[in-house]
């Protein structure tokens, strides 16, 4: 029997391998130490994470970083460590100084530099922790921190104050404390793993994890908040995980793509395998100076995650986490890049932009304004053309209709 549900899964992962990458796809083989290792190893999860890229030096000697900033660097990795999944490493473009790959993976001077009294934790989520890893912030879902690590550690992370850290870990006997509080309280429905990363951890913890999640009647939804899909693709290949995640749904997938240089055939053929285990994608993207903060690069991205049926669900404005302010841009530059998308790429396409409040304040949308004046009885709107429209505000107004030019405002 359980054979048997391998193969399965083992039938299912070929599959939308074959549909989705061409067979001469092997971008790995340009960069020159990766050039003889073949296929059938870099698509093996435990090949990658085996030679996860653990110092700027290994950065360097792979082509990845240039060497008169190799040894700076070494000051930053010191403080915020450094993991790059070899995949991740392959999409960078070494020519290219700006490279919003490596920009999101390879630490930077202003890292240590400049605004260091800005918090480490300026959601105030270590207040907000109601057993160690377990954030009850909004009354009906609850956030657990699951590990304190990740496949490629992101420059930007907005949790550095736990990557790799020891002692910060989520040991796995936090886990039952979290478990035993999400019993004892019927109001939360919805249980969102994160961390570090969920699908990093070795399947039977997670299959544990999600086994005993499921035996509480009131959880209703499950959550996977995860990069997984964007810079280790190739641990969802794995027909054991699969079958977990099918076994255990209705769970959500929750990741995080950045530029439309992450959508590859390898995400294709991931998204392909999680839709058919029941498991719906979604994209929190995070507003990235230098890498995702202008209009042609949001299109481009966002129409890319729905060609590759992933469902944008957040654009995150970036917090103001130590560490990461040379990546903010303003409130404002956020709101021109809305203005952007609606109504100029599918709605499908269209993240809703969201800024984190101040300690635990929760997370509130933002949208350019479309009412130009508001009236008692009419209010006038601007579309994404820059036409105007008032619109009769009670059901029985006749004032409905396009304003010209000869309409005096
Ligand atoms: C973002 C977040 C959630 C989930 O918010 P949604 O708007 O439902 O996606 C839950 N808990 C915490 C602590 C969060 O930061």
């Amino acid at each position: 029997m359980r054979v048997a549900r391998q193969t399965g899964y083992d039938r299912l992962v070929r599959r939308c391998l074959r549909r989705w990458i061409p067979a001469d796809h092997a971008p790995w083989r340009r960069v020159s130490a990766w050039s003889n290792v073949s296929r059938q190893c870099w698509y093996d999860w435990r090949w990658q994470w085996r030679h996860l890229i653990r110092t700027t030096v290994d950065l360097e000697q792979l082509g990845r970083l240039r060497p008169d900033v190799a040894e700076s660097l070494r000051s930053v990795a010191v403080v915020y460590p450094v993991v790059v999944s070899p995949y991740y490493a392959s999409l960078m473009d070494p020519d290219d100084p700006a490279d919003p790959i490596r920009r999101q993976a390879v630490p930077d001077l202003e890292e240590v530099a400049g605004l260091t009294d800005l918090s480490p934790d300026p959601l105030g989520e270590r207040r907000l922790e109601v057993v160690p890893g377990l954030i009850h912030r909004y009354t009906d879902r609850v956030l657990l921190i699951v590990s304190n690590m990740c496949s490629t550690f992101c420059r930007h992370c907005f949790r550095k104050r736990i990557l790799g850290r020891p002692g910060v870990a989520t040991a796995v006997r936090h886990l039952e404390t979290a478990v035993d509080y999400i019993r004892r309280h019927p109001e939360v429905r919805d249980v969102i793993l994160s961390g570090g990363d969920p699908l990093v951890l070795p399947t039977s913890v997670l299959a544990r994890l999600l086994r005993a999640l499921r035996s509480i009647p009131h959880v209703e939804i499950i959550r996977l908040g995860t990069r997984v899909p964007v810079t280790l693709p190739m641990r969802v290949w794995d027909p054991s995980l699969l079958a977990v995640l099918d076994r255990y749904g209705p769970i959500w997938c929750l990741t995080q793509f950045n530029h439309p240089r992450e959508v590859t055939p390898e995400t294709h053929a991931t998204v392909q395998m999680l839709l058919r285990v029941g498991v719906p994608v979604l994209n929190q993207a995070v507003l990235l100076r230098g890498i995702n903060d202008d209009v042609e690069t949001q299109r481009a991205l966002h129409r890319a995650l729905v060609r590759a049926c992933v469902k944008p669900y957040y654009l995150h404005h970036t917090d103001p986490v130590r560490g990461t302010h040379h990546f903010r841009v303003s409130l404002g530059r956020g709101l021109e890049i809305m203005e952007g998308l609606r109504g100029h790429i599918s709605g499908l396409a269209i993240p809703t932009y969201v800024v984190d409040l101040p300690d635990g304040g929760g997370k509130v949308p933002l949208l350019p304004d479309y009412r130009v004046a508001v009236r008692p009885d009419v209010w006038v709107f601007r579309n994404h053309r820059g036409e105007l429209f008032a619109y009769g505000v009670q059901p029985t107004s006749n004032e409905t209709r396009r304003l010209d030019a000869s309409d005096d405002a």
